[in-house]
């Protein structure tokens, strides 16, 4: 088998590593971004391991995420929401983008709206500015969509395809990601954030037919993005792309957040508006509308859907230092450990409310992901 391998960055075209480190087991969702060449444990994909059953809906909006200022009457409305399969990933910057909107404003005390990831970084973002910030949330962490999510970093299920957005939104979203990934690399491996790097494989059975479009954001947002035509080393997988990815450990990472709000002296209650002329009654004249999913009902916007997403978490395996996605005739899979869990996921549905979990999904991705650690087990032994 002649193995093609295909470096896309300049960070990849680097010397070949010497020797391989003899393989231990790593500390799962920890300081370790082992190299490719190095052993893969097989996840324990067991109905006996699991720990639950989530499902979250992500808050899809099919033209991109809005991100602009509105006003009502005396009131100035900045909206931060819809981000689709990635407000994790685009924490940072879409707050960053957020804030940067109150530019000219002249007031300095403001309320957010919502206690998921991108109103917790709102505040955070406000704080540091000088404004005096009450964050008001239905639901608080741990019981926010944010804490659901992967979260792994990349923009996904974000917009239906560039025929479906503008070319001011691909601009406000290339500069989020970019601003929110560097934000991320300067916090990973700090244990009270939760953030880390692991290696992360997109495996598919063969090859595809065109040739692979770099992603808009930019490919060296991926360190040591490059793809591989390698069976014999991926599990028999005719194709790879692989890289060492960011994670975030959302409930690790959401308690950081909440707390570092609280330290820089905003505060944060539980509240939930009815209407819009509920926000308005508000002392605060500027308002940062960061409800995710919420904002359809909020403020009327028919635009936002769900796109739901179920996750099985397993217990955890510290052993597994690596993550996967990858397609099956009967949908994706894909497989992400964590310190406290591992988790399965590989769903999204688009226009499905429900939250309750699906039996017959949750047996998909249990019996999918062992035969995946199957194929993996069997690679190693050969
Ligand atoms: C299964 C799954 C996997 C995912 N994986 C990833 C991933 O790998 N990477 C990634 O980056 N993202 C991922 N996501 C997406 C991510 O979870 C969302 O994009 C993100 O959580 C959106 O953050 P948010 O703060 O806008 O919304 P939310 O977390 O939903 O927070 C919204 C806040 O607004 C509040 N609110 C809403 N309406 C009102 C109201 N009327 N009054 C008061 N408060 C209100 C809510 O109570 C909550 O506090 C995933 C999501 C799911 C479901």
């Amino acid at each position: 088998m002649i193995a093609r391998r295909r470096f896309l960055t300049a960070a990849a075209l680097s010397p070949a590593l010497g020797s391989l480190p003899a393989f231990s087991p790593a500390r799962a969702a920890d300081d370790h971004a082992r190299p490719f060449e190095a052993p893969y444990a097989p996840v324990l994909s067991q109905p006996s391991r699991e720990i639950r059953t989530v499902v979250g809906l992500r808050p899809y909006r099919r033209s991109g995420f809005r991100l602009e200022r509105e006003k009502f009457g005396r009131r100035d409305v900045i909206h931060n929401y819809g981000h689709g399969g990635c407000g994790v990933t685009l924490s940072w910057g879409c707050a960053q983008l957020a804030v940067e909107l109150a530019d000219g404003i002249d007031r300095k005390r403001t309320a957010v709206l919502g206690a998921g990831v991108m109103g917790l970084t709102t505040a955070l973002l406000l704080l540091r500015r000088g404004y005096e910030v009450s964050v008001y949330g239905g639901a608080l962490p741990p019981h926010t969509t944010s804490n659901i999510a992967g979260a792994y970093w990349h923009p996904t299920t974000l917009f239906a395809g560039r025929e479906a957005v503008t070319e001011e939104f691909l601009m406000q979203f290339v500069r989020a990601a970019r601003i929110a990934q560097r934000k991320f690399q300067h916090l990973a491996n700090d244990p009270a954030y939760g953030v880390y790097y692991m290696r992360y494989l997109n495996l598919r059975e063969a090859p595809p037919l065109k040739e692979r479009t770099p992603y808009i954001e930019g490919d060296d947002l991926y360190t040591g993005l490059a793809t591989e035509e390698n069976p014999e080393r991926y599990f028999g997988y005719g194709y790879v792309e692989r890289h060492h990815a960011l994670m975030i450990d959302p409930d690790i990472y959401l308690r950081a957040l909440m707390q570092a709000v609280e330290n820089a002296g905003g505060r944060i209650m539980q509240k939930n508006f009815e209407t819009a002329d509920e926000v308005f009654d508000l002392k605060e004249r500027l308002i940062f509308n960061c409800t995710g999913l919420g904002a359809k009902a909020l403020f009327g916007d028919d635009a936002m859907a769900p796109a739901r997403g179920q996750l099985t978490m397993l217990l955890p395996q510290p052993e597994v230092d690596y993550g996967y996605v990858t397609g099956t005739p009967e949908g994706y899979l894909y497989m992400f450990p964590r310190k406290s869990s591992v988790l399965l996921g590989g769903t999204v549905e688009h226009g499905n409310w429900s939250l309750e979990p699906d039996q017959g999904e949750r047996i998909r991705m249990l019996a999918g992901h062992a035969q995946m650690a199957q194929r993996i087990a069997a690679a190693q032994r050969a």
